[in-house]
C-alpha cells in the first residue's frame, strides 16, 4: 500500500471534518497530559475522612500521593499485621514530610 492508497482509504472512512475532530482530540489529549505533569510536579490536594489534608510540619496543602506495603515479616514480628495491606503515604510537595494514612485518601477537584 503507498501513500496515496492511504490517503484515499482516509478519504473514505473519515470525513475531513472528523479528521479535524481526531486532530483536536489530540490536542486537548496533550493538553491535559501536560496539565496532568505539572499538577504532579507541584503536587495535589488530598482529603482524608472529608477533612483537608495540610502539612503537619509547614502546613502546605499540596502532596505527591504514594503506597507502601505494610506486610513484612518485621510488621508482623512487631504485632502491626493488623496493618497488613497496603497504606498510602502525602509526600509534602514543599518540606518533603511523610504523611501515612491506612484509610483513604482521595484527590480533592476543583
Ligand atoms: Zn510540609
Amino acid at each position: 500500500m503507498n501513500w496515496k492508497t492511504v490517503r484515499e482509504w482516509l478519504k473514505i472512512y473519515y470525513s475531513r471534518e472528523e479528521l479535524d475532530r481526531l486532530r483536536k482530540q489530540g490536542e486537548k489529549d496533550a493538553e491535559e497530559m501536560a496539565l496532568d505533569k505539572m499538577l504532579d510536579k507541584n503536587g495535589r490536594e488530598y482529603k482524608s475522612n472529608d477533612i483537608q489534608v495540610t502539612c503537619i510540619h509547614c502546613k502546605h496543602a499540596k502532596f505527591g500521593l504514594g503506597q507502601a506495603q505494610l506486610n513484612t515479616r518485621g510488621l508482623t514480628f512487631m504485632g502491626l499485621d493488623w496493618l497488613n495491606e497496603s497504606v498510602h503515604t502525602l509526600i509534602c510537595k514543599r518540606c518533603g514530610y511523610i504523611h501515612w494514612f491506612s484509610g483513604e485518601v482521595s484527590e480533592i477537584k476543583e
